[in-house]
């Protein structure tokens, strides 16, 4: 699992490969009933599983938005 998401990180300027890594991840997730853990949740957009880069972070009150540069799809984050 963390071996996928650093391999992952390193292929964020590829985002083709990155997908791959990250649909794969998921897979592993669903297939041994683990959850993916919440800091690596934050960097993959839930909607097109694309590694963030470029996002939009915006932290507000208790709460930190991402913006997907890939689809827009926002993502909220509780904090605290
Ligand atoms: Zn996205």
């Amino acid at each position: 699992m963390e071996i996928l998401i650093k391999e992952a990180a390193k292929r964020a300027g590829e985002p083709v490969l990155a997908r791959r890594y990250i649909t794969l991840l998921r897979k592993i997730g669903m297939r041994y009933n683990v959850k993916v853990p919440v800091e690596i949740r934050r960097q993959f957009c839930k909607a097109c599983s694309s590694y963030i880069t470029g996002a939009r972070v915006r932290v507000k009150s208790k709460t930190i938005t991402i913006t997907c540069g890939n689809c827009n799809k926002i993502t909220r984050i509780p904090v605290g």
